[in-house]
């Protein structure tokens, strides 16, 4: 690692002695900033609240009479199916409305996959000697965590500006028929915001594979997440799966959680037909039906999918701000500099901070001693760990303007304190 703005060790030095005072300052404020987690803020919230008027008593009726307060309706109302179906590029027949996670239907896939046999399957997967997902890196713990929980070996495929990498990827599907699933963000990806290109969709969709109940566990859970103008659109994966002969091979997951309410979502499951009635055969033995009260006051609340990106765009005017402040700070304090890179999103949660190799952690550690809570560095990666350590994920949603602005002001005095001291090893090492 070089720094192009700074020349010499003498000045790599001084600029180090700089960070170093500029911490030990930061140090002293005592401050308690939190970009960990990617979730709405409470104005963001707030934008939802009306899901506490739209709905009163004597209104509890779906379209077709059925009453919500109810029983029963294992797939969802299909009004609340019909607003998400063209976000997320499911019929609204092979939509399914749940609960409000949609990280629980994927934990609850995986188990029915685990514990029952999927359509096309010659066993379950607890049967097989041995079950692998392919994991985009960087990608989202959650999904990671998930998988280590119930012995599911990661396999970490590389991304690209257009998706994950996909000679790699037809590659490992095609030799190892162990490999069953792979996860995928497609839009607006955690953490880097990459957007799936229309040539990678068609190539997952179309890609031999050794197994013949490999799924894509297709997380679509930023579909209308915009900050600008111009939505991206990306490639229908079920159409795609279905022209190529495999109409099985995906699982759509998306949710309101980071749209309405975080906790009081309503999260959706799309697929081909079989697979639809695969999970709903599943979920049957769990429950006689959803919380369909929150459903159609979703309905009431959002009305259909025009009133859907209406709303997108009250969250987009609350969250562009804070993204243009991240990257206008990262470029004054870090610009030119050589110590870093960051993605610059189109729209999602999160912006994706690269610093040089082996200084992730420290950077969070020193960021932790300026009370700047970070996720973990390596959280990005399968098994936590980022073998070149320079992946920092950066939430910038939830704080309020103001305490955002300092939180990444003292991340880049972080990152120069850390990146300055590198270099000094590094020289003194030569
Ligand atoms: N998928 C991705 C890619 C996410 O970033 C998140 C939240 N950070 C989730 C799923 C969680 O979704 P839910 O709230 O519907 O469980």
């Amino acid at each position: 690692m070089t720094s192009p703005q700074l020349g010499g060790l003498d000045e790599i030095v001084a600029e180090h002695d700089r960070a170093v005072r500029d911490h030990a300052a930061l140090v002293a404020r005592g401050l308690s900033l939190d970009l960990t987690r990617g979730k709405p803020s409470p104005r963001q919230l707030d934008l939802s609240d009306g899901l506490l008027t739209r709905l009163g008593a004597g209104d509890l009726r779906a379209a077709d009479g059925t009453d919500c307060r109810n029983y029963g309706g294992l797939q969802g109302l299909p009004e609340i199916r019909e607003i998400f179906s063209a976000a997320l590029q499911v019929p609204a027949a092979q939509l399914v409305a749940g609960g409000n996670s949609s990280l629980a239907m994927m934990h609850d896939t995986v188990v029915h996959a685990m514990l029952g046999r999927l359509p096309g399957a010659e066993r379950r997967w607890a049967d097989e000697p041995r079950v692998a997902f392919l994991c985009p890196v960087p990608g989202y713990d959650r999904h990671f965590a998930l998988c280590e929980r119930f012995g599911i070996e990661l396999i970490p495929v590389p991304m690209t500006p257009e998706g994950p990498d996909m000679d790699v990827v037809e590659r490992l599907v095609r030799e190892d028929a162990q490999i069953k699933g792979m996860w995928c963000v497609p839009k607006y990806s955690n953490p880097d915001g990459v957007c799936y290109g229309d040539e990678t969709v068609r190539r997952l969709a179309a890609m031999p594979t050794a197994a013949p109940d490999f799924r894509i566990f297709w997380d679509n859970a930023y579909a209308v997440h915009h900050l600008t103008d111009t939505p991206v659109e990306i490639a229908d994966i079920l159409a795609l799966c279905a022209e190529h002969g495999d109409p099985d091979r995906v699982f759509v997951f998306g949710s309101t959680s980071k749209i309405t309410w975080a906790g009081a979502g309503v999260a959706f499951f799309g697929s081909s037909p079989a697979n639809v009635a695969w999970l709903l055969a599943n979920t049957g033995k769990q429950t006689i039906g959803p919380d369909k009260v929150n459903q159609l006051r979703h309905v009431r609340f959002l009305k259909d999918a025009d009133g859907l990106a209406a709303h997108m765009r009250g969250h987009r005017d609350l969250i562009r701000p804070k993204f243009d402040a991240v990257g206008r700070i990262l470029d004054k304090e870090l610009g030119g500099t050589g110590f870093a890179s960051w993605s610059n999103p189109a729209g999602g949660y999160f912006i994706s901070l690269e610093v040089p190799d082996g200084c992730a952690r420290e950077v969070v550690r020193r960021a932790a001693e300026a009370g700047i809570a970070l996720t973990p560095a390596g959280a990005t990666h399968p098994y936590g760990n980022d073998p070149r350590d320079r992946t920092i994920r950066i939430a910038p949603t939830y704080p309020e303007l103001d305490e955002l602005e300092l939180a990444i002001e003292g991340l880049a005095v972080c990152v120069r304190m850390v990146a300055t001291a590198r270099l000094i090893e590094a020289a003194s090492a030569g």
